[in-house]
């Protein structure tokens, strides 16, 4: 039976007059369910929803908020089998990357179970004689989340988990590609004890869902993941709304992955396959440009060619496949309009990008590996978010250093070496807000900052303790005993 999935607005699950299909990329003959595409009036009475729970939530107990950070966290983990399942069958990551990222999903809802019983402020001496200062942190208000469809359940998690633990109230908009992961995450929150209202899932369209979140006078702040285009966007509109609304863009990326002469070359061919082409290459970290040293060229290119006639492109849900198929057709054209585009530009493709047939239809691209290709090509500059990667061939360290830096996106960076003195000073100077020694550029870790500079990301950083600069606000208070 298929699923008619229904919003969850001020503690009620409401059924929606228009549905999409969710079609499994894998097998574009089987639908995954149906998800509503709300309309504006639903998004703000979730808002409003949410405006009216905030009082209460805002002042919950510490220990209310732990519990139901913790039951959350723990049906997760439970399930992550089977909603592990319904991410790939959705989003089209493989089977085994799917049950881990709602692992992760879960593990990020059990730490912040943990930080709900850890809000701490300050006391801070004063200048002034008798009076006292205390720094403290308040939730913000309503918190609208807007996610992308890439990571459909650690993203949502890692911005309701941290909404929640600070006492904020929310409204989810999840990316309308993705919703079933989305909903069976919205189900488990719903049924964790949390007050009505306190939780909204609203699916839909961003110009419609979205878009009401961003003019909504009601919502305080918006958390953002998605493409650099929407993000500014919705920067733009934050700031120009009355009352201003904070804003956090977590947003696209051109990840340098240097390998130099002195690597391993086994441990560099795998965290560059790995970095540019798992996950279909579908990651705002992935590697999508290797800088590649004069010396280590030619060994480094020849065994990552013979590693990638290794991998199995295929349904997502198959034991064995190493990559499932692209998100949908959009993304599909936009990866072999890119490959056209390298080609053109003068890159030589060196392995891959066919279009492939599998068992059942579905959007099967063979990862796409360029050489030749220079660091001023677009292939070496845009974002393109499918499995193609290019490789730059540099003269020495320092040529690659700079070739790391030459791009607009800062979001992680990977180097390959043997050498400390290289990995020192590239952890010193790269512009990234996380890099990698010896591991792919994609691939963190639950309890520290993620995010990064120049035009990857706005505002504080997501995850780990640092999460409470976006989803608090201070408060100094000033005393005379
Ligand atoms: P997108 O920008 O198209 O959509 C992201 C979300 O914004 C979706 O929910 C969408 O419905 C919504 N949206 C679209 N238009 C809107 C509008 N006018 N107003 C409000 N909301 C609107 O991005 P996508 O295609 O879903 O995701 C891919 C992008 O996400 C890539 O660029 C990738 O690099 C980026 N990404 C970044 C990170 C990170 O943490 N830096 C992580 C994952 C993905």
């Amino acid at each position: 039976m298929t699923l008619h999935a229904r919003n969850f607005i001020a503690g009620e699950w409401v059924a929606s007059s228009d549905l999409a299909p969710d079609v499994n990329p894998s097998n574009t003959a089987e639908i995954v369910g149906h998800f509503p595409r709300a309309t504006k009036a639903e998004a703000e009475k979730a808002i409003a929803a949410a405006k009216a729970a905030f009082p209460g939530w805002s002042r919950s107990t510490l220990q209310e908020r732990h519990d139901v950070l913790k039951r959350i966290s723990d049906e997760i983990l439970a399930r992550k089998e089977e909603l592990g399942a319904i991410l790939s069958r959705e989003e089209g990551k493989t089977l085994p990357e799917g049950i881990g990222e709602v692992a992760r999903a879960g593990q990020i809802f059990g730490f912040f179970a943990g930080e709900a019983l850890r809000l701490a402020g300050e006391i801070i001496g004063s200048v002034r004689p008798g009076v006292g200062v205390e720094v403290t942190r308040e939730g913000i208000g309503v918190v609208g989340l807007i996610t992308p469809w890439n990571f459909p359940a650690a993203i949502p998690a890692w911005k309701i988990a941290p909404a929640l633990c600070y006492g904020n109230t929310v409204v989810l908009k999840p990316a309308d590609l993705v919703p079933a992961t989305a909903h069976a995450l919205g189900e488990i929150i719903a049924r964790s004890g949390l007050p009505a209202g306190v939780f909204n899932l609203v699916m839909g369209r961003g110009s419609v869902v979205g878009e009401a979140l961003l003019s909504s006078p009601d919502v305080d702040a918006i958390s953002f993941t998605g493409s650099v285009g929407t993000g500014r966007k919705i920067a733009a509109t934050c700031v120009a709304s009355s009352p201003m609304k904070k804003v956090q863009l977590e947003m696209g990326g051109k990840n340098p992955f240097v390998v130099l002469d002195d690597a391993d070359v086994k441990v560099a061919v795998e965290a560059a396959v790995n970095g540019a082409f798992f996950s279909t290459g579908q990651r705002c970290t992935a590697s999508s440009r290797l800088i590649v040293t004069d010396g280590i060229h030619d060994a480094f290119v020849a065994a990552l060619v013979e590693r990638l006639k290794g991998v199995t492109v295929d349904d997502a849900m198959k034991a064995g496949t190493h990559i499932g198929p692209v998100v949908d057709q959009s993304q599909l054209d936009q990866d072999l309009n890119y490959i056209k585009i390298g080609k053109d530009e003068g890159a030589k493709l060196a392995f891959g990008g066919d279009l492939v047939k599998r068992e059942a239809p579905g959007f099967y691209l063979t990862p796409a590996l360029f050489t030749g290709a220079s660091n001023d090509m677009r292939i070496a500059r845009e974002e393109i978010f499918g499995p193609v990667a290019a490789v730059v061939r540099v003269k020495d360290y320092d040529e690659a250093l700079a070739a790391a830096n030459d791009t607009e996106f800062g979001l992680s960076a990977g180097i390959a070496t043997t050498s400390l003195k290289y990995a020192t000073h590239f952890k010193r100077n790269v512009q990234a807000g996380m890099v990698m020694v010896n591991l792919p550029t994609a691939g963190v870790d639950y309890h520290v900052p993620f995010g990064g500079r120049k035009g990857s990301s706005y505002g504080p950083r997501e995850q780990g303790r640092y999460a409470a600069e976006f989803y608090t606000t201070v408060k100094t208070s000033y005393t005379l005993a």
